[in-house]
């Protein structure tokens, strides 16, 4: 705390791990007296730059650029990179960190980082956002490689980006690689990539109901968000014959009566990525839905809730809502959107609640597929890249129960999470001696 307690993000996310992973270092002698979890908090290099591009009425801007490699225990550094106005050292490194242990659960020898920059690209022409990645990639090009590190997508880091990215990476080093995932179909890019996180969510979601017998047909299910994750973790809960009734953006929630169906979500889709809208939009297209401005989607009644915004979107008030409105599972496919708070009001009320952690896994695991189709110069079909995705995340579930579950018979999945993901980087640290 005395060495980074001016980035609240991160000491949060390093006291949910440390909350579980310090009884268990007590009780396993190996990883006694190695210092093994303060190695881990701090990152094996954080880099920081500037990244000045000029706007199409002329302008000069400077906004900062991060690049945080944090645990290379696994495998080289792989984690997305977010452009958001937020964005900051405090934000990159809670990311960094949970990133380490989702990769490690993936089951793939990938270690962890997280990057971006403080860039908005809300309102900006594509040849602005252009500009910007070029001049962003202009230095992060010195730092990343196919066998170092491998950024990818997150919040407002989506195919367009990416490709701005890759095209400038393969300018400067004159090489076609695997350097970025998240890429396009036909410049190495893999096939259920971009519904990986939404589907994988609800993949975990699904292993956690048929725990208790359960599956998603029928049910009611809230999500917040309308970007990448949302809108797959939104068609796989359809696919399922499930009823999704809302979906949100950062100005408040679309709540849909009849339900959000195929043909709404595809209009859903145009809106967000093609035509870059708003989300309360949507009323002005389908009547049978209302806007709540300024609201988060967790008053409604539901009995499955999946957080797929941002960064605590849900508090302890909201999970009790959540709770007292009769739900039974929530899964996080974003990045922590529960609150300690929540978090502890799900736990008291022993309903089933997985950490993003696990439960987006998804998006990475299928990362590290597409870099090894690329390592491979092949490309996996639909159904191959879906089947592996499928097993890796009941993989995730099962190291999850394995390591989580108490003796009442409740699975704590954080607890289950975090252990599992931490023995695996442990043992590698220290294998690979003090470095
Ligand atoms: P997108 O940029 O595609 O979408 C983000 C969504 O969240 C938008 O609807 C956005 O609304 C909303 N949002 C962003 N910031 C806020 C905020 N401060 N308050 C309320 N709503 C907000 O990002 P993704 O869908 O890719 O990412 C969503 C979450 O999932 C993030 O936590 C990310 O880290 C996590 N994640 C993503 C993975 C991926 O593969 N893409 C993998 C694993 C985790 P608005 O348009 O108004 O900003």
């Amino acid at each position: 705390k005395t060495r980074n307690g001016h980035e609240p993000e991160f000491i949060q996310a390093v006291q949910e791990v440390a909350e579980t992973v310090i009884p268990y270092i007590a009780k396993h002698k190996i990883y006694n007296g190695k210092n093994i979890l303060l190695r881990m908090v701090e990152p094996e290099r954080l880099i920081s730059f500037r990244i000045a591009w000029v706007d199409d009425k002329g302008e000069i801007h400077v906004n900062r650029g991060y690049r945080i490699q944090m645990n290379s225990a696994i495998g080289p550094y792989k984690g997305g990179l977010r452009f958001h106005p937020s964005v900051n050292a405090s934000i990159l490194k809670f990311l960094a960190f949970e990133q380490v242990f989702k990769n490690s659960l993936t089951t793939l020898p990938m270690g962890g980082g997280k990057g971006g920059s403080d860039f908005d690209p809300k309102g900006k022409s594509d040849d602005e956002v252009m500009r910007f990645c070029h001049a962003f990639m202009l230095e992060l090009n010195r730092h990343i490689g196919p066998n170092t590190d491998v950024p990818a997508g997150d919040i407002g880091v989506g195919a367009r980006e990416i490709g701005f990215l890759f095209g400038m990476y393969k300018k400067i080093r004159n090489e076609f690689t695997g350097v970025l995932t998240g890429k396009g179909r036909s410049w190495g890019g893999s096939l259920i990539r971009p519904e990986a996180t939404g589907y994988g969510t609800v993949y975990f979601a699904q292993s956690m109901l048929q725990t208790q017998g359960k599956d998603f047909k029928g049910k009611n299910i809230v999500i917040s968000g309308s970007g990448n994750v949302a809108q797959y973790a939104a068609e796989k809960a359809i696919q399922l014959g499930a009823k999704v009734l809302t979906l949100s953006d950062s100005q408040g929630y679309i709540f849909d009566k009849d339900g959000i169906d195929e043909e709404k979500l595809a209009f859903v889709m145009d809106l967000k990525n093609s035509k870059r809208g708003r989300i309360s939009e949507y009323t002005d297209t389908y009547k049978s839905a209302t806007f709540h401005s300024g609201k988060t989607p967790w008053e409604v009644k539901c009995d499955i809730a999946l957080p797929c915004a941002t960064q605590n979107e849900l508090g302890g008030d909201d999970a009790k809502k959540l709770i007292k409105n009769g739900c039974i599972c929530v899964a996080e496919g974003a990045n922590m959107p529960s609150t300690p708070e929540a978090i502890h009001e799900f736990h008291v009320a022993k309903i089933l609640f997985a950490p993003g952690k696990a439960s987006n896994a998804g998006g990475v695991a299928t990362s590290g597929l597409e870099m090894s189709q690329n390592s491979l110069r092949i490309s996996w079909s639909r159904e191959e890249v879906d089947s592996r995705l499928k097993d890796i995340m009941s993989d995730i579930h099962d190291s999850c129960i394995a390591y989580g579950k108490e003796e009442d018979g409740y699975c704590n999945y954080v607890k289950g999470a975090n252990i599992a993901g931490f023995v695996k980087v442990a043992d590698a640290m220290l294998a690979q001696g003090v470095i």
